[in-house]
């Protein structure tokens, strides 16, 4: 099943040609299947946030579209995309973005609560989510008394509990030590396994590229090659 389809997307930042703009993206096409956990690599300044920008409905693209479950994402505004987004779309960005005066359990609620969930759902939702990643002992901590790496959890967590079709992740382990990398690319592997969550993350991490099934290279906003990897990941 086809989660998202772009479709030729050029991204031109400034005036739309001449001096003083920048083409981050040069006319990209690419399909993610559902349970796909994809990484996007390439050289700084070669697009990728941009191209996850526009994949997200963050950003519009200059021309080219982008559906997501069918439904044409590039052409929504306003308060449709953004219920959009809060429907089927889940976030993960470098800096955790969690809000420093809720607790790690009121972070990851604050979601369902927009969505209107009723309370024994939202707690039954974030008690599934804590176990799986391991963070029941420190839902009622806030954001500054614990680890980057609980952070993260807590910030993966809150971006699934709505269910999204996809998440879109930017650079989730560019703050964490190895370790705390290890533990969120191992939860992302498990939202795909277990949960047939579609993932798609850009990294310069290699170690953190390694857990995807698909690496995309993308160079001068163009992609330049792909990787599908077969069989399962060996450590050694
Ligand atoms: P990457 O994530 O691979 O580092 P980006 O998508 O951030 O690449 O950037 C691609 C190109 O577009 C770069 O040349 C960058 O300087 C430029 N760019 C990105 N965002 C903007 C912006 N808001 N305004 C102007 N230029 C931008
Ligand atoms: P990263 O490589 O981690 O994505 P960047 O420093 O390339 O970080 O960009 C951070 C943000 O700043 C981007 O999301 C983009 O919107 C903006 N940006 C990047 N390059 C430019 C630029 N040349 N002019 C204006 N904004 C930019």
């Amino acid at each position: 099943m086809v989660i998202l389809d772009a479709s030729k997307i050029v991204k031109i930042y400034g005036k739309q040609s001449g001096a003083g703009s920048t083409t981050a993206l040069n006319g990209i096409s690419l399909t993610i299947h559902k349970g796909e956990f994809i990484a996007i690599m390439g050289p700084s300044g070669s697009g990728k946030t941009t191209l996850l920008n526009v994949m997200s409905g963050i950003d519009k693209p200059t021309s080219g579209e982008v559906k997501i479950s069918d439904k044409e994402i590039s052409e929504m505004a306003g308060e449709q995309l953004a219920l959009f987004r809060r429907k089927q779309l889940g976030f993960v960005f470098q800096e955790f973005n969690l809000l420093d005066s809720l607790t790690v359990k009121e972070n990851i609620i604050l979601p369902m609560i927009l969505e209107k969930k009723t309370a024994n759902e939202m707690e039954q939702k974030v008690l599934e989510l804590a176990r799986l990643f391991e963070i029941e002992s420190i839902l009622h901590k806030y954001p500054y008394n614990i680890s980057g790496g609980q952070q993260q959890r807590t910030a993966v967590s809150r971006a699934l509990v709505n269910e999204p079709s996809i998440i879109f992740a930017d650079e989730p382990t560019g703050n964490l030590d190895s370790k705390s990398s290890a533990v969120i690319m191992e939860c992302f592997e498990k939202i795909v396994q277990e949960l047939s969550t579609t993932v798609l993350l850009v990294t310069h991490d290699v170690f953190a590229a390694s857990y995807c099934q698909k690496v995309i290279f993308i160079k001068d906003g163009l992609i330049h090659s792909y990787i599908v990897k077969k069989g399962s990941r060996k450590e050694f």
